[in-house]
């Protein structure tokens, strides 16, 4: 089969032998595949990744169980082994010995098809399209902060960043209702993407917030949230950095700040709320806010990803 191959920085368009599926797992053929500021760290060191990188996408049960078979899936990316302590608690996200899709030690989504074991699958609705259902993962991953701290409607919240993910936050803290402002660079750039939302640039911050997510995915994004944390309030870190980050944990203990790691969220929790809140995820399909590639055209593709206005960069052809 064809895929995308990254080692040492770079990416390579190969033929590598389709996967066999082992006990308990099925063979997926890929239909849509997105390329997340995850993959673009990856190609920069991150993990010390080398192989098939890609961890958002929808596909379609190739091979499998009857009970499996040509299903339209999305994944939970963590392959948890199902026996350990952590397991046991249902914490199988942070199972020691986890393998993450297209991340650590398990082959991604950048080709034709993949295997990944069948307790990781998520039926889809009929109605739910593809676009939609390839950004369930960064949508749960969104949705996980309501999992991870408690929010009533006096709640001051600051989002910074308004890449993908950062508006994927917005997006979610909006539809419940939430009164949230967001802290961007450039305002002119991001304002229409962000309706009925505040959009603050840093010359703007006079208040402080008592919740602040840091979306950057930026080295510095994390001193932006320090800047603008109130004393006791909590700051949810959404962001990975590829290198080591120093900051000041004074300033934390003396102002008693939680600070709150937060990384992949249910995907379940993600179909429901999708189901219930996704015409605007199409809407961006219709404003040209989606670029689709082949898998051929990786280097374009990947180029085009670190365009931040765009809703999401895919590969859609996979030449089968
Ligand atoms: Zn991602
Ligand atoms: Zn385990």
């Amino acid at each position: 089969m064809k895929c995308i191959w990254l080692e040492a920085g770079a990416l390579q368009h190969k033929n590598v032998p389709t996967p066999q599926p082992a006990q308990g797992e099925c063979l997926l053929a890929i239909k849509q595949a997105g390329i997340c500021g995850t993959d673009r760290e990856l190609l920069r060191g991150y993990y010390n990744f080398q192989g098939i990188a890609g961890h958002e996408f929808v596909a379609t049960v190739e091979r499998g169980s009857a009970a499996w078979q040509d299903k339209r899936v999305v994944a939970d990316i963590n392959i948890s082994c199902e026996v350990c302590e952590h397991c046991s608690r249902g914490l199988q996200h942070h199972c020691p010995q986890r393998r993450v899709i297209g991340i650590k030690d398990q082959t991604g989504a950048f080709a034709e098809y993949m295997c990944i074991p069948e307790r990781n699958l998520f039926e889809l609705p009929a109605s739910m399209s593809d676009y939609q259902a390839v950004q369930l993962e960064p949508l749960a991953a969104a949705l996980q902060i309501l999992d991870q701290i408690a929010l009533d409607a006096t709640d001051r919240v600051l989002v910074v960043g308004a890449g993908r993910l950062g508006r994927m936050v917005c997006r979610v803290l909006k539809a419940r209702g939430q009164k949230i402002s967001v802290l961007v660079r450039d305002k002119a750039k991001v304002a229409k993407t962000l309706d009925g939302i505040d959009v603050l640039s840093q010359a703007d911050l006079g208040s402080l917030f008592n919740i602040v997510i840091e979306c950057t995915g930026h080295q510095d994004g994390m001193a932006l949230a320090l800047a603008a944390i109130e004393p006791r309030g909590t700051i949810v870190v959404k962001s990975t950095y590829a290198n080591p980050l120093t900051i000041d944990m004074s300033q934390l203990v003396v102002n008693e700040i939680s600070l709150v790691g937060s990384r992949c969220g249910d995907l379940g929790k993600a179909i429901s709320w999708m189901v219930d809140n996704g015409e605007e995820f199409d809407l961006h399909l219709k404003n040209d806010k989606v670029h689709a590639f082949a898998l051929s055209e990786y280097q374009q593709a990947f180029d085009e990803a670190a365009n931040t206005g765009l809703e999401k960069v895919i590969f859609n052809q996979f030449d089968r």
